[in-house]
């Protein structure tokens, strides 16, 4: 029997309709939670990305606004940039969007943005918050991972999860959260023995490689849980073959448009688990609708965090 599909697509437009619900509850009571994207010069990638970001933004019904320096930046330009936006009250949620020119100190850029302002959850006060269970603003792709499970049922407390892969973008914080969750989690990398063995023990697996397919089913127990972060174009025939030869639906796109998406899994694994992300259409969207959370979440925590020190400031 073919694995269970965990449709991201349509928990996401779950997660944006709430999203959109609460939206609405705080622009009742005056409070329009606003978002700033900063893109950098022209890189097509990441301009379809803030499209998206920016799109979904006004759909939810956020404030939003776009700021797009030249390729030329500097690091101090960037660093006022942030500045003037940590400043204003109307701006809850902040995202740099990478990768930033070479010239730039990206690092440093990103410590700038104001920790309750960090709707990527990349600041080192964020990434504290969440090794020692505080709230805070979480990465949004790990986020999403754990909404679709949450949100599928899929039992975490006491089960084995390994992530593959330890970048700060998603592997980490996704193991993170797992352990939080109470998994017994195992993080796996290039440096990793035996990795097809460890990712075996996996109940819950969760790829986030940047390798095409690299998870084929002698990695998988048969009926784990795989949650495939990986997102891979392929333009070539032979390539293409391998992951998706006698599929007549890939095949129309493949024909049409010369690309098409493959996982870090290989789409064979959805004979033997017993759930799986597909790709497109699994975490992708979730990225997106968590950013969307965050930024409602960012809005409301520092207005509770306002509220808390006044409150303080009063009894004294
Ligand atoms: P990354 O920073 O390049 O990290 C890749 C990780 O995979 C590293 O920890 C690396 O190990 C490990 N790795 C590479 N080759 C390996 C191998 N042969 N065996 C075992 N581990 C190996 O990538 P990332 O930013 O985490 O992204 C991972 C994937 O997720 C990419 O395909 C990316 O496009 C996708 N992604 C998707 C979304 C989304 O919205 N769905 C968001 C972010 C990323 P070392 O640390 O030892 O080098």
């Amino acid at each position: 029997m073919g694995a269970r599909i965990l449709d991201g697509t349509k928990i996401a437009a779950e997660i944006r309709a709430e999203v959109a619900a609460e939206v609405k509850t705080l622009a009742a009571s005056g409070l329009r939670p606003g978002l700033a994207v900063v893109l950098v010069g022209h890189n097509p990638a990441s301009e379809v990305y803030v499209r998206g970001k920016v799109k979904s933004s006004e759909e939810v019904g956020l404030y939003s606004e776009k700021h797009t320096p030249p390729d030329s930046v500097s690091t101090e330009e960037l660093l006022d940039l942030i500045a003037d936006l940590n400043r204003r009250d109307e701006i809850d949620g902040i995202l740099v969007q990478l990768p930033l020119p070479p010239q730039v100190d990206a690092k440093r850029v990103l410590l700038a943005v104001d920790p309750a302002k960090d709707v990527d959850g990349f600041h080192p006060m964020n990434v504290g918050y969440l090794s020692t269970q505080r709230p805070g603003l979480v990465p949004c792709t790990p986020a999403g991972v754990m909404e679709i499970l949450k949100r599928s049922g899929i039992p975490i407390a006491g089960q084995e999860a390994v992530a593959v892969g330890r970048s700060d973008i998603v592997g980490k914080p996704v193991a993170m959260l797992l352990l939080n969750q109470n998994a017994t989690v195992t993080v796996c990398h290039s440096k990793t023995h035996d990795l097809p063995g460890v990712c075996r023990r996996a109940d819950i697996l969760v790829a986030a490689i940047g390798r095409a397919g690299m998870i084929t089913r002698d990695f998988v127990k048969p009926g784990a849980t795989v949650i495939d972060v990986g997102i891979n174009t392929i333009t070539d025939r032979a390539e293409f073959d391998r992951y998706f030869a006698g599929n007549a639906k890939r095949e129309e796109s493949f024909a049409k448009k010369g690309s098409t998406l493959v996982g870090d899994v290989h789409p064979e694994v959805a004979e033997i688990a017993g759930a799986i992300t597909p790709v497109p259409g699994g975490v992708g969207p979730l990225t997106i609708a968590m950013l969307m959370a965050n930024t409602v979440k960012a809005a409301k925590m520092r207005r509770g965090e306002r509220s808390q020190k006044l409150e303080v400031r009063m009894q004294k």
